[in-house]
């Protein structure tokens, strides 16, 4: 067949991020050898998942499998599979195109490192391009299963890439790199095979290489991988090594995994998981962007399903990567199957038991590891709480926060820590809840409390407001929000409930005239048993709705009843003694607006008039 050799421009981001592979790109240059093996492996498990409804695709050539194969004189390194392939509309979708966001992303990570990793790559859906690390040129010759017309694609790399048809025998893609004048040890046997060993040793299909004996072909073939689904091996006879390695596969993660967890279940559903925790989050995983990658990849008896079966865990835990294998679905399940299927929920619950019962055993033996998983997926795994009401106490247990007693801003203490130490007498966990680390340590909320020894815990994240909704209790004990209420601090060393009403009988005077001077602004004034150094704060009753999830809801444009605040005061603070003493009405006013301004600033509230507050303290200043 002869057609017409066509040439085309690459996308204006593809372009791009060839022109950064070229150029950028010097460490771990052999992860090209990963990325196309990878893709061969991909092909194959596709081209078994059609044949699953089309069985005449696997037609006369059923054993699928990857050669890899050097030709010195010419130069090149040859990948090949007789996987599904590409039609031609494929190949200028796949290889011409970026659909993926993740280009974008890898670009402005690699333009900002210079000398940036080639390892980066793979994570972006972009690992093909690799290829241009080593090769000046790449032929990929391609026939789709079931389609009779193959197609070359060839490019240098550069701003274009040509098409032509041409004749395939074999079904599949093969692709033949070009190695670049210096980068002659990817034409070295031994080095390819050690590389294949490193990187794609778990690879469910066969990889192999021309057997050669006295450095000539022999026309046969060695099997250079173990060529097993590797969580169909015995546990006993994996390697942490193979166990990284197949992560990175699944997960087009370049670092290592935090930790993993892999089990067998046998009984009334038969199922292997072998499911990761990331050390680092995806670029995406605050935007909770639908990525196409998310989830677990679905097999059905060693059979590739699908990938990002996000139905086999809850949202929350939805950093967790790894590998499902169900001998109980369906093979010819779809994602709406799979939604009526009723052994998926029971899937479900088994995959989350396990991702917990890692995190608890995370927690108990390693620590540090438990202490990263926190602060990268901390926020994520909080929103449990909200989501997975059957695992509530489980997820609860594996809180870290701050705390008036824990060093600094990170977050590492429980709440059984925090039951461990509580005072004799007190029957709440305490916590406040603020914009950051700072105005949660620094309010004067927490006053009485401190001086009373009371461990108060710091909830500084956007979302603790809205999860602590769905957390009264806890082993028995409620959590008190410490601006809601009465905090009952009698008990605890704080004032007794006479003491109190002496204080409020003395205050009854000041009490007034900041009622009267308030009026509208504020729903009531009271005595505060909170406060020690302070002279005012705002609380909450009860059942009002946190101050941070009210400017939450606002900023999204929600409408929220505005509450107006309640203002607390220390009648033995000298500026409250002041106001009490002001004979100029004026000033008096103006202290009091002062009082509820800085109350209110404290907690983060934008003041309506801010000009106005710094009016009235400058006339203070200068007064
Ligand atoms: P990713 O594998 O992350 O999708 P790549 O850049 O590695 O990104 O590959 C891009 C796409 O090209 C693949 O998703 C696939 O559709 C197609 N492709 C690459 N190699 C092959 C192959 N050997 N056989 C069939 N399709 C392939
Ligand atoms: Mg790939």
């Amino acid at each position: 067949m002869t057609a017409a050799t066509e040439t085309r421009k690459f996308e204006a981001e593809v372009a791009q991020v060839l022109h950064l592979v070229t150029h950028s790109l010097y460490s771990h240059k052999e992860i090209f050898l990963r990325e196309l093996v990878s893709n061969a492996s991909d092909a194959c498990d596709k081209l078994r998942f059609e044949a699953i409804g089309k069985p005449e695709l696997l037609a006369g050539d059923s054993d699928l499998h990857i050669d890899v194969s050097i030709d010195k004189d010419a130069r090149t390194l040859t990948i090949r599979d007789n996987g599904v392939g590409m039609s031609r509309d494929e190949v200028v979708a796949n290889i011409g195109t970026i659909a993926s966001s993740g280009t974008r992303k890898f670009l402005e990570a690699l333009s900002a490192d210079k000398k940036a990793d080639a390892n980066l790559i793979g994570q972006f859906g972009v690992g093909f391009y690799s290829a241009f690390v080593v090769a000046d040129k790449v032929t990929l010759t391609t026939r789709r299963a079931g389609e009779s017309d193959a197609v070359r694609w060839e490019s240098a790399g550069t701003g274009e890439y040509t098409l032509e048809s041409v004749d395939k025998a074999e079904r599949g893609t093969e692709v033949v790199l070009h190695i670049k004048p210096d980068e002659d040890e990817f034409l070295q046997d031994w080095q390819v095979r050690s590389l294949i060993a490193r990187y794609s040793d778990h690879i469910g299909f066969p990889i192999r290489m021309p057997k050669e004996k006295d450095g000539k072909p022999t026309g046969e073939w060695d099997v250079v991988n173990q060529a097993s689904a590797l969580w169909t091996r015995p546990k006993a006879e994996i390697k942490d090594e193979e166990y990284r390695a197949f992560y990175k596969h699944i997960a087009h993660d370049f670092n290592d995994p935090l930790a993993w967890t892999h089990n067998r279940v046998e009984g009334n559903q038969n199922f292997t998981s072998l499911l990761y925790l990331p050390e680092q989050a995806p670029f995406d995983l605050m935007m909770g962007g639908r990525d196409e990658r998310r989830g677990l990849k679905l097999y059905v008896k060693r059979v590739f399903i699908m990938d990002a079966a996000e139905q086999l865990l809850p949202a929350y835990l939805r950093f967790v990567r790894g590998v499902v294998d169900s001998d109980d679905l369906p093979l010819n399940v779809s994602r709406e199957i799979l939604q009526q299927n009723r052994n998926l929920e029971k899937l479900k619950s088994a995959c989350t038991r396990r991702v917990l019962d890692l995190l608890d055993k995370l927690a108990k033996d390693e620590p540090e590891k438990f202490a990263t998983f926190w602060k990268t997926f901390g926020n994520v795994f909080k929103e449990g709480l909200a989501e997975d009401f059957a695992n509530r106490e489980r997820i609860a247990k594996l809180l870290r926060f701050a705390s008036t007693k824990s060093d600094g801003a990170a977050q590492t203490v429980s709440l059984d820590d925090y039951i461990g130490r509580m005072k004799a007498g007190q029957d709440a966990i305490y916590f406040i809840t603020a914009d950051g680390y700072a105005a949660a340590k620094g309010s004067p909320q927490l006053e009485a409390l401190k001086a009373n020894d009371v461990e108060v815990l710091l909830m500084v994240d956007r979302i603790d407001e809205w999860m602590m909704g769905y957390l009264s209790e806890y082993a028995g004990k409620k959590l008190r929000n410490v601006a809601k209420g009465d905090l009952e601090l009698d008990k605890l060393g704080g004032a007794t409930a006479e003491q109190r009403k002496e204080t409020e009988k003395a205050a009854e005077g000041v009490v007034k005239r900041l009622k009267d001077l308030l009026g509208e602004r504020v729903r009531d004034v009271r005595v505060s048993a909170r406060l020690t150094d302070s002279p005012a704060c705002i609380v909450l009753d009860d059942q009002d709705m946190g101050l941070a999830m009210q400017r939450l809801l606002k900023q999204a444009g929600q409408d929220v009843p505005t509450t107006k605040p309640v203002l607390e005061i220390n009648p033995a603070h000298a500026l409250v003694k002041r106001l009490e003493g002001e004979a100029d009405s004026a000033r008096a006013t103006d202290l009091a607006l002062l009082l509820l301004d800085q109350a209110q600033l404290l907690e983060g509230v934008a003041l309506e008039d801010p000009a106005a507050y710094v009016r009235r303290v400058n006339a203070m200043l200068t007064a």
